[in-house]
């Protein structure tokens, strides 16, 4: 066989890939050779001829698929990062092998049988609390994948799997066809009426793209239709895109989602019903830290009708600026966003132009470092001499106070074509006492970013937003470094998902803290400080408009809920009006709308992960919110003692401890919802939680 890098042990620090000489023709081998090692490992696992024991089987098999899963980080690490065409072709060639792949080891009957058998004297074989966790968790994995099933039932759970797959791919193409479909374009001066100058360039570029050389031309991509709503003073312009963009996935044709949707939820149904459960909901419920509908409707009931009276006084408050600009009638769902935004920057005056040149790129990241430090006694040294794919990569060698190394870092800050939009933390190593090699590996975490980068000669700069974004994923990427675990199937930030944005969310309130601001929002010319009355004002309009958009995150939440929480096994006929009528009785206002309808619901019906799962970005709020209180109640926000049981619980012990239990312990009681409220001002900010 020809040289292949991927399959030659890595010998650089930290076990880091030898970027410069892997191209794309070596990962289609390397996975063929990468599986059948894994396999070759189960066989040994599963026809060994001594007792299953914890050590022989369940440890064992958490050590095996490491050539797998360092091939495989590599690989959508680049197709994530660093894309190409031919890159593309391999993730299409490889994408069913893979699915097979899984459904081999988790559908292997006599491997199951091992685990099985242990599952069921777990209490008996002398487990430490991490082992029996483990063990806990690759059962579970394999019950979700339908190992205990027998006869026809296993065979039609494969195939409503596959036809899901089939599905939700079909769901996502469709979307993306009605977005490619629509544009509106901007012909006249009396057309771009109200576009502020960098969305102006956004169009003009989009414009480009298009084939319309000199025009403008709004799409259905967020990153130009939501700033356009905002700012456009054109209503009746504002109109069309609203429509458009609120009924992708429902035109009559070869793209209309409703149907497809209607066939996803009838094979979740039939999928939750083979597991024994009522519902999809409760299929999905079961391996998350809420556990139950009730559980999560609890949360929706402390927050929604709360969000209904806040959007009603924004209402007012929106009505009474149209007053006072000679404009009589009623908001519609068009309107809102337009007329909220005249309302901030008459009430708060926070101008983007103003803050950015507080908020150079380069010192924010030594923020976030800075924050580490002081919380977690970590250091983040430089190593440019180390392998990474691309030039604007940067490695860090994570250091604890003693010095010692912890794992490596690498930030990915800037946008370029070859990489997919938003932001996000990866691995290429989670942290581990289990190798095959007996050694302790250190983590190697991701992050990538999409800032974009200033001309030759400018900094970065980044909004407000922008600087949340870059400590969001630093939180995550502290939740895969500070990981201290055994077992790599339990490693950093693979826990339940509604815990994870926990660490992430959490990270960002260090960013709003006076003390940090003051030492690292310094204007980027002159290192003047960021003056107090900015800072208040910024302050100030955090809570701005927050009871639109929680409404209407809420609003899908529920929705998302109610659909997957139907015990019928056919779906609603007409699910538009079964959204809107769900929507009537709880009293959605008119002129608000959803953040995303059932037909164009991607976190829904582009794949499973998120169905039956749309609350977890404000459960993991509940707890983030109640979780910096503490530091609040302090009275210190880097107080060493409760950041030394935050490491300890939080960020330190992946999917080690029970999340429930993690936070408790962490936090000295359970997490209660009034500082999210608070937060979100939903209520008066006077309270302090008992
Ligand atoms: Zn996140």
């Amino acid at each position: 066989m020809i040289h292949n890098p991927l399959l030659t042990p890595w010998t650089a620090p930290f076990g880091l890939p030898p970027f410069q000489d892997i191209r794309a023709e070596h990962f289609e081998p390397a996975f063929a050779a990468a599986m059948q090692e894994q396999l070759d490992e189960l066989r040994h696992i599963a026809t060994q001829a001594a007792a299953p024991t914890f050590d022989n089987t369940v440890a064992a098999f958490d050590r095996t698929g490491r050539l797998l899963s360092r091939v495989a980080a590599v690989f959508y690490n680049l197709t994530a990062s660093e894309t190409n065409p031919e890159l593309q072709a391999v993730q299409r060639r490889m994408a069913a092998p893979l699915a097979d792949h899984d459904s081999a080891i988790y559908l292997d009957a006599a491997l199951f049988a091992r685990i099985d058998g242990l599952h069921a004297q777990r209490d008996t074989l002398g487990l430490t609390a991490e082992q029996r966790r483990l063990l806990e968790r690759v059962h579970l994995d394999f019950v979700r994948a339908g190992a205990r099933l027998q006869g026809s039932a296993r065979a039609r759970y494969a195939a409503v799997m596959a036809e899901l797959a089939e599905l939700t791919t079909r769901f996502a193409q469709n979307v993306l066809h009605d977005e490619n479909a629509w544009r509106l374009v901007l012909r006249t001066e009396a057309d771009l009426a109200g576009l502020p100058d960098f969305l102006r360039a956004n169009a003009r570029q989009a414009a480009a793209e298009r084939g319309v050389p000199g025009g403008h031309v709004i799409t259905l991509s967020r990153s130009l239709v939501v700033p356009f709503l905002t700012f456009s003073e054109r209503r009746d312009l504002r109109e069309q895109a609203w429509r458009a963009w609120t009924s992708r996935g429902e035109h009559h044709g070869p793209a209309d989602n409703r149907e497809v949707a209607r066939d996803i939820l009838r094979l979740r149904h039939e999928q939750a019903r083979l597991h024994g459960h009522a519902c999809y909901a409760d299929h999905a419920l079961a391996d998350t830290m809420a556990g139950t509908r009730s559980a999560v409707q609890r949360l929706f009931d402390e927050v929604w009708p709360r969000a209904l009276q806040a959007v009603q006084r924004e209402r007012e408050a929106l009505v009474e600026q149209m007053a006072a600009e000679g404009q009589g009638g009623d908001i519609e769902a068009w309107d809102w966003r337009y007329w909220a935004e005249k309302v901030r920057q008459a009430r708060y005056a926070v101008d983007d132009a103003e803050v950015k040149p507080y908020f150079r790129l380069e010192a924010m990241v030594q923020a976030a470092f800075d924050c580490a430090q002081r919380l977690f006694g970590l250091r983040f040294v430089p190593r440019p001499e180390l392998p990474v794919y691309h030039p604007d990569v940067k490695a860090y060698e994570v250091q604890d106070a003693q010095g010692q190394a912890v794992g490596l870092f690498l930030q990915d800050n800037f946008a370029r074509p070859s990489k997919r939009s938003g932001a996000w933390m990866s691995s290429l190593r989670w942290q581990n006492r289990n190798a095959p090699s007996a050694m302790a590996e250190l983590p190697v975490i991701l992050n990538n970013n999409n800032f974009a980068k200033g001309a030759p000669g400018e900094p970065t700069l980044l909004s407000l937003d922008d600087a949340r974004t870059l400590f969001h994923e630093f939180g995550h990427g502290l939740h895969g470094l500070l990981s201290d675990v055994t077992f790599e199937r339990l490693s950093g930030t693979q826990v339940l998902r509604d815990f994870v944005e926990l660490p992430s969310q959490l990270f960002e309130h260090w960013l709003s803290e006076p003390e940090v601001l003051r030492a690292h929002a310094r204007h980027w010319k002159t290192g003047e400080p960021m003056p107090e009355a900015l800072m208040q004002r910024l302050h100030a309009a955090r809570q701005f408009n927050q009871g639109y958009e929680t409404v209407r995150y809420t609003a899908s939440a529920i929705v998302d809920m109610a659909v997957h929480a139907r015990t019928d096994a056919e779906p609603p006929a007409d699910l538009c009006a079964f959204e809107a009528d769900l929507m009537r009785q709880q009293g959605l206002p008119q002129g608000v709308g959803l953040n995303h309808r059932l037909v164009h619901f991607q976190h829904l019906f582009a794949g499973s992960a998120y169905a039956a799962g749309y609350y977890v970005y404000l459960w993991a709020e509940v707890l983030d919110a109640d979780g910096f209180d503490a530091f609040r109640e302090a009275g210190n926000p880097f107080d060493p003692q409760l950041a030394l049981s935050l490491r300890r619980y939080i960020y330190g012990s992946g999917n080690s401890l029970e999340p429930g239990a993690a936070f408790e312990a962490f936090r000295g009681r359970k997490p209660t919802v009034t500082p999210l409220l608070r937060k979100r001002g939903l209520i008066a900010d006077a309270a302090q939680p008992a």
